[in-house]
């Protein structure tokens, strides 16, 4: 007997008539080829899928690779309510770096006491939104960030580091954090304000190759927090995000890049609570992207095919995240011809791939692409007024509202 729970209600936003029950057959994978065309047929295209029990498989995964470490969600790469409800629901804290996040937090009651304010420069009024909301600790790299909070007291600071990673695709040691040769005079500065530092923070970069940049950061804020320096001893390390996933181009398994970081870890006195800020590497595998063929073309010898997603949209990480995207067709396998893939746009930049060999393609055949759950629909634009992927957030077959 097939129980299948329908009401006759209607969304009157999406027109989609609201099911109480499975979306799919309980414990059918969101990302097989039938759940998949199922989602198509029922909600259009394109789509960014999440699967909640990917989501906390990562999370788990990399908790256990670094045992100890306050796994902060830093809500940049996918601020979507579904996943941070997720994620909250594992018990996961949280890294915000705008007022939008803080909303975003904030409507879905999370204990500000598990959140965290990192971006380095700020506006008063962020400051203002995130202490409102009870946030108190805060991220400051420079002496003019730390004069903003003698009029905010009760905020607790990281002083951010920076060390420049050569391996990192997207070195963020360039724009944020304070000469390692600096905190000294930030803590003197600090103490002068009668500010409260409670310790360091970094981030090495995201998507980096390898470990040996954080071994390097923490060993040096070891030195820093077995002192006490101007009066501060400092309790906490931030080891920021930057946890690498799987694209076209694998990653090494992340239990093997956490062991050398467990073992700087390890030499750090106790009593130091350690936190870090993993964004991507929670969120990147656990989502996938669906695009349709909406046309096509034989131009110089290769098939064009143009879909409803491309770089200015769900694929805009291929641009600002310098990331090749795995994709495949959903067709039977056949013989293959040199294809392109490109988006919907009129602008000859929207191409996501131009060397690929894929089976013919016909109008309203899907594309898949994977790992596609960090910098992709964050960094989308509706440019020429193709609008961004609808996400759909299943858990166990059931659809999650928000
Ligand atoms: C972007 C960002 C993160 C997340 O980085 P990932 O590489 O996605 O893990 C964490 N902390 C800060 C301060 C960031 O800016």
């Amino acid at each position: 007997m097939k129980i299948r729970l329908r009401s006759a209600l209607v969304n009157p936003r999406s027109g989609v008539e609201a099911d109480p029950g499975l979306e799919l057959p309980g414990g059918a994978d969101p990302f097989s080829r039938q759940s998949i065309h199922h989602l198509v047929a029922r909600y259009g295209s394109p789509l960014l899928i999440i699967d909640a029990q990917r989501v906390r498989l990562q999370y788990q995964r990399l908790a256990a690779a670094l045992p100890g470490v306050v796994l902060h969600y830093a809500l940049k790469p996918l601020p979507h309510a579904a996943l941070v409800g997720i994620l909250s629901a594992q018990g996961a804290y949280f890294d915000l770096a705008s007022n939008g996040e803080v909303e975003l937090v904030r409507g879905l009651k999370i204990a500000p006491q598990r959140c965290i304010h990192t971006h380095p420069i700020k506006r008063d009024s962020d400051i203002r939104t995130a202490l409102d909301f009870g946030v108190d600790t805060f991220v400051v790299d420079n002496p003019d960030e730390l004069r903003k909070f003698e009029k905010f007291r009760r905020a607790k600071l990281l002083i951010r580091v920076c060390f420049r990673s050569p391996v990192a695709q997207c070195d963020l040691s360039r724009k944020f954090g304070c000469d390692p040769a600096q905190v000294s005079s930030m803590l003197s500065l600090a103490a002068e304000l009668r500010l409260e530092v409670i310790g360091l923070s970094f981030h090495v970069g995201s998507q980096t190759a390898e470990p040996q940049m954080y071994v390097e950061a923490i060993d040096y804020c070891r030195s820093v927090l077995n002192e006490r320096i101007h009066g501060h001893q400092l309790s906490t390390l931030d080891i920021g995000g930057g946890f690498p996933v799987d694209y076209a181009q694998p990653a090494l398994p992340i239990e093997e890049f956490c062991a050398p970081i467990v073992k700087a870890l390890g030499r750090i006195r106790p009593n130091v609570r350690i936190i870090a800020e993993p964004g991507r590497y929670l969120s990147a595998p656990a989502v996938v992207a669906v695009a349709q063929v909406i046309g096509r073309a034989l131009r110089d010898g290769k098939w064009w095919y143009y879909l409803d997603d491309g770089i200015y949209s769900s694929y805009s990480g291929q641009l600002y995240d310098h990331v090749t995207y795995a994709v495949e067709a959903l067709v039977p396998p056949g013989e293959q011809f040199p294809s392109v893939l490109a988006g919907p746009t009129c602008d000859s930049i929207d191409v996501i791939n131009e060397h690929l060999l894929l089976p013919i393609l016909r109008v309203g055949d899907l594309i898949l692409g994977r790992s596609m759950g960090a910098y992709t629909w964050a960094c989308a634009s509706n440019f020429n007024f193709f609008p961004r992927a609808t996400i759909l957030a299943l858990d166990h077959g059931r659809l999650i509202e928000n």
